[in-house]
């Protein structure tokens, strides 16, 4: 829209996009790329990263060059700024030759305001020649993080982008990336030649996201419990960390009755795409996957991520929950973490083949998350302040807030658990630590003769639970490892001496096994959580199931998400100030002009249903 250059990007906010103000730092990064100069974007995912592109790419003369590094991600983005009346198109090796020469003729004739590309096509001469015949708006870099070797979506493409650079000095390019640490900032930078870019930092937390961390009995009915209290009717994503246990947990859900597909690198190119493609098209499905499923999904929608095993980092936490809630509408990151988990993690990370440098990493990595897991005071400042960030006030919005957690001192404790796995020469595992503790004559025991150590029968005052409590939060903690060759046996560390020199205090987490029928949680819930929200008979129900009904006939008479065509927030607005005409309708978020057009009477008339 060559001329435009007098339309403020308020109105292409409200006209285009059919919203009232602009997000966190959104505007400041939109007038630098307006007026020619880079960006450097962190933002967290839900943030509101495509915007600060696209209204640039709108207003500026000439086509908005957009990198983005997947084609299903490239496909939702274009066919949701078609609906908003955007003149967009993409480029990548889902075209036929024809469909690229007409694509390539509209962008040869200025028709285009945006042009959404794979890296490596915008490589190729072609496409690069073009591009120099053309004026170009911008170029956006989205994914930037794909540019880091370290990082886990390293994709070799990105490096040659910093052509861009030297074929394109004057068009101003922003890159964006929802990567939070510094390592990889630095990264982007370097290799894009960004050095002059303005960096625009926001806080990476996620207020919309409670975060829960549950003590394992039982992970898949709890997990069911977890779904059908909670989400019976959302689209969530559960991660776990093999193929055959994504495969069975999917299987076992749909034996229960919830829709469940899995996703992992073990199946087919095809079924993995026609997974991703229903997982992105459905309101309510559950997608069961290991960490192989996630970049670049952009379902804003996920109501929430669970999680079966404990993840390495801290880092990859962060970025598989974050996949929950991008709407901004609240969302659950919800994990089950036990005992099985530290030692599997600890067992893995000792065989790693790495050099002792990298895993050394990993393991402080591991530490980090394993803290964060024990910890008993909020998790989100805990989180945050992991990637740098001060929080001074507890949340509110996570398990430890809402349920406060004890303590209790608990060193004589650790000291019979530490002294009995010594007393037992450090060749056993946790069950016959436990059973020698609590005085269980078994044969094994009495086979190696433990009902004669020390140690034997001096921990009855535990139960069996509370011991495997004590024995998780000893591992965590670095005071006991698992030995490699001994098949789960655990040993003592250095850092145990101290303990058992009875030099340290030690503290334990209560851990409480919750009620099965807390209806304080109920509660919690129900105090404005989503579609919850609605008591289940009222009318605000009725309404809001009506709107999804007709969005879900729409999306798919359009072949398209149902989220393209209004968002979850979108139809909450219309529930809560229930529009009545047309003028009315265009003052809900998310309603532009050119959705107002193509839908806006199918929606009223559902609204002044009576
Ligand atoms: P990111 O790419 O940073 O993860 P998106 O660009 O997908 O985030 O935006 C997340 C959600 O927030 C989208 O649904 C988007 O439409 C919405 N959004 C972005 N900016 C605004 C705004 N200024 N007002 C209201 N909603 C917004
Ligand atoms: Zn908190």
């Amino acid at each position: 829209m060559p001329s435009e250059q007098s339309v403020s990007s308020l109105d292409v906010l409200n006209r285009v996009f059919g919203y009232s103000a602009f997000r966190g730092e959104q505007e400041s990064i939109i007038n630098q790329i307006i007026s020619g100069q880079d960006a450097l974007v962190l933002m967290p995912t839900g943030g509101g990263k495509s915007l600060c592109y696209q209204i640039p790419a709108i207003i500026r003369a000439g086509t908005g060059i957009i990198v983005s590094p997947l084609i299903a991600l490239m496909q939702d983005q274009v066919a949701a700024l078609k609906l908003q009346g955007v003149a967009v198109a993409f480029l990548n090796s889902s075209l036929s030759f024809q469909e690229v020469q007409e694509i390539e003729g509209r962008l040869m004739r200025g028709e285009l305001d945006m042009l959404y590309v794979a890296p490596e096509r915008l490589c190729q001469d072609r496409t690069l020649n073009l591009l120099h015949q053309i004026d170009v708006a911008l170029f956006a870099i989205d994914e930037a993080h794909c540019v880091s070797q370290w990082g886990h979506d390293f994709r070799p493409e990105y490096i040659q982008l910093s052509i861009l650079h030297e074929q394109f000095p004057q068009i101003p390019r922003i890159a964006l990336t929802a990567t939070a640490d510094e390592t990889t900032r630095k990264e982007i930078s370097l290799r894009l030649e960004l050095g002059n870019a303005h960096l625009f930092i926001s806080s990476f937390d996620r207020p919309n996201i409670r975060y829960r961390v549950r003590q394992k009995n039982n992970a898949r009915s709890q997990l069911l419990q977890f779904i059908e209290t909670e989400h019976p009717q959302d689209a969530g994503i559960v991660y776990c960390l093999s193929r055959k246990k994504v495969d069975e947990t999917a299987l076992w859900l749909e034996q229960q009755g919830i829709k469940a597909i899995p996703y992992h690198a073990g199946l087919s190119t095809s079924v993995r795409q026609a997974h991703q493609e229903r997982f992105l098209r459905e309101d309510e499905i559950v997608i069961v996957a290991t960490v192989a499923f996630g970049m670049g999904i952009d379902k804003p929608d996920v109501r929430y991520v669970a999680h079966l095993d404990l993840p390495k980092s801290i880092e990859s936490y962060y970025q598989e929950t974050g996949r929950a809630g991008r709407d901004g509408l609240p969302a659950d990151a919800w994990m089950v973490y036990g005992l099985q988990d530290v030692i599997m993690l600890r067992q893995m990370l000792s065989s790693s083949e790495a050099v002792e440098e990298v895993k050394r990493l990993e393991q402080r990595k591991l530490e980090a998350m394993l803290g964060f897991c024990e910890i008993i005071s909020c998790r989100r400042i805990s989180l945050l302040s992991y990637f740098g960030e001060q929080q001074k006030e507890p949340c509110g919005n996570c398990d430890n807030c809402l349920e406060p957690v004890e303590s209790w001192e608990g060193t004589t404790e650790a000291q019979k658990a530490l002294s009995c796995v010594f007393r037992t020469g450090q060749r056993f595992g946790v069950n016959y630590l436990i059973d020698v503790l609590r005085g269980k004559k078994t044969p094994r025991i009495e086979q190696f003769r433990h009902d004669q150590v020390s140690t034997f029968g001096i921990g009855q005052e535990l139960t069996e639970v509370q011991w495997r409590s004590v024995f998780r939060q000893l591992m965590a903690r670095g005071f006991i490892a698992v030995d490699l060759e001994g098949f789960g046996s655990l040993k003592l560390t250095s850092e145990s001496r101290p303990v058992l020199r009875g030099e340290e205090t030690i503290y334990f987490r209560k851990d409480v096994a919750r009620a099965k029928k807390s209806s304080r949680r109920k509660k919690t819930n129900q105090a404005g959580r989503y579609a919850d929200s609605f008591s289940d008979k009222s009318e605000e129900k009725v309404v809001w199931e009506a709107l999804r009904a007709k969005r879900t006939d729409i999306a798919q008479e359009q072949g398209v998400p149902a989220y393209i065509i209004f968002h979850d927030a979108t139809l909450m607005e219309m529930v809560e100030y229930h529009p009545t005409t047309r003028h009315e309708l265009s003052q809900i978020s998310g309603v532009g002009a050119s959705k107002l057009e193509k839908y806006g009477d199918e929606f009223l008339t559902v609204l002044n249903q009576p």
